[in-house]
């Protein structure tokens, strides 16, 4: 089965707390505070993989997770960083927001892409003695990683697209001028999946080829196979329209031309404007020249250039590939998508639902939306400084700690931001 859009989940690991740990060693009484940083939590990527085709694997596992920080350890150990998760995709899949469908990367060449971030390691309490809190019994807890819902399209990439109604030979078209070995049978809906071949035209000179399971009318309403195969069209810089211009099955090329033609416009308007190449097909069981010429005065009108080929008898064949590459050489690269996703701000939430205890003259404050939002913001940067400030404010957390009996110059502590209390 070909399956070429998934959704699933991807979450990156906590980052590990901090520990509370004191130095102790025989004769010395009150060493100084030695608890270690918690890890980092694994982060989570994309990486493309050219051995794989489809989104197959997706179907089954949906919930993807990286491995969460280990806690700090005494002696000032830092924990173990959580492991990262890399998930292969095929070549040419793009990873959507899954709500509001923003393209967030195209995964078409081999850099990794960094889907979620891993969440920050908490501080041990060996960052926290100052001299007026020499024995910190506190540290703090590590970050959220990262979470997102995504959405997977696969849109091969590909020079050339082969489409035509089923049947009419692209199958046969792609194995004679490349190393693919697609199925090939005289009944309908052989191809289920789109196959790749690579064309050689000569030392240097390559291109790839995608033969595009046949396209029935209808097919960009959703009726039936083809439809979900169009996808596979938009990046091709080249479409060479296979037609069967023997009339064997009693169709008529000018017609079947018009009706993919619609297809393909229904579709996606953008489409009528691709170059385009037809490849009147089956030419060898021609016992009259009339279907091919009312066919190329048909394209003449259109200036579409008109191939007679026979993929069994490899007749023509070589000039269409020739002209291929010609045209190719002419045109700008398969297009890369660009990311269009603004991730939303973080959002804040209610002083009621954080926790707040006091050790040591300092005010500790957590929850889990707290958590999400250090992790989100930026507080070396001066705008995210304000936004977190502002963020604070809404929530009403100074109002809290004022009712609770906070002094001036008091610290406060949340998570790995820290700051000295001013009315
Ligand atoms: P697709 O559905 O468009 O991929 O078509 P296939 O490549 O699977 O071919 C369908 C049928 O047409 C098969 O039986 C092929 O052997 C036959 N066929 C393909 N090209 C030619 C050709 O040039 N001449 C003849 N006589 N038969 C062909
Ligand atoms: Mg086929």
């Amino acid at each position: 089965m070909f399956i070429d859009t998934a959704h699933i989940t991807v979450r990156a690991g906590r980052g590990g707390n901090g520990a509370v740990s004191f130095h102790r060693e025989k004769y010395i009484s009150a060493g100084g505070p030695d608890g270690g940083d918690g890890g980092r939590g694994g982060h989570v990527y994309l990486v493309t993989d050219p051995h794989m085709s489809t989104l197959m694997d997706f179907r089954y596992k949906r919930v993807y997770v990286a491995g969460d920080g280990a806690p700090g350890g005494t002696k000032g150990c830092s924990g173990k960083g959580g492991s990262d998760l890399t998930i292969r995709v095929p070549v040419g899949t793009l990873v959507r927001d899954r709500v509001t469908g923003a393209i967030m990367r195209d995964l078409s060449d081999d850099k990794p892409f960094m889907l979620s971030k891993g969440g920050r390691g908490g501080w041990g309490n060996q960052h926290f003695a100052t001299s007026t809190r020499q024995c910190p019994r506190f540290a703090k807890a590590g970050l959220d990683g990262e979470a997102h819902e995504v959405t997977l399209e696969l849109k091969l990439l590909a020079d050339v697209g082969l489409v035509g109604f089923p049947n009419v030979g692209k199958s046969t078209l792609l194995s004679v001028i490349s190393a693919a070995r697609p199925k090939i049978a005289g009944y309908h809906f052989t191809t289920l999946t789109p196959n790749l071949g690579v064309v050689r035209v000569d030392e240097g000179t390559s291109f790839v080829v995608s033969d595009i399971p046949g396209l029935i009318e209808g097919a960009a309403q959703g009726a039936g196979l083809g439809h979900d195969f169009l996808r596979h069209v938009d990046r091709c810089r080249l479409l060479v329209h296979v037609v069967d211009a023997s009339g064997f099955e009693g169709r008529d090329p000018v017609t079947d031309f018009e009706t993919v033609c619609a297809e393909l416009e229904a579709y996606n308007p953008e489409l009528t404007h691709r170059p385009q190449f037809v490849a009147a097909n089956k030419c060898d069981l021609l016992s009259d020249d009339e279907p091919l010429n009312a066919l190329r005065a048909h394209l003449d009108k259109k200036n579409i250039a008109l191939f007679a080929i026979s993929g069994a008898t490899r007749a023509g064949v070589d000039d269409l590939v020739a002209a291929m590459a010609g045209k190719l050489a002419t045109l700008p690269p398969v297009p890369v998508f660009e990311a269009e996703y603004v991730a939303p701000l973080p959002e804040g939430g209610d002083a009621q639902d954080l926790t707040i205890r006091q050790e040591d003259g300092t005010w500790i404050v957590e929850g889990p939306w707290l958590s999400r939002l250090l992790g989100n913001v930026n507080l070396t940067d001066y705008e995210s400084r304000m936004f977190f400030d502002r963020m604070l404010r809404q929530s009403g957390l100074f109002g809290r700690l004022e009712r609770m009996g906070i002094a001036e110059g008091d610290i406060v502590s949340l998570y790995d931001c820290e700051f000295e209390y001013v009315k």
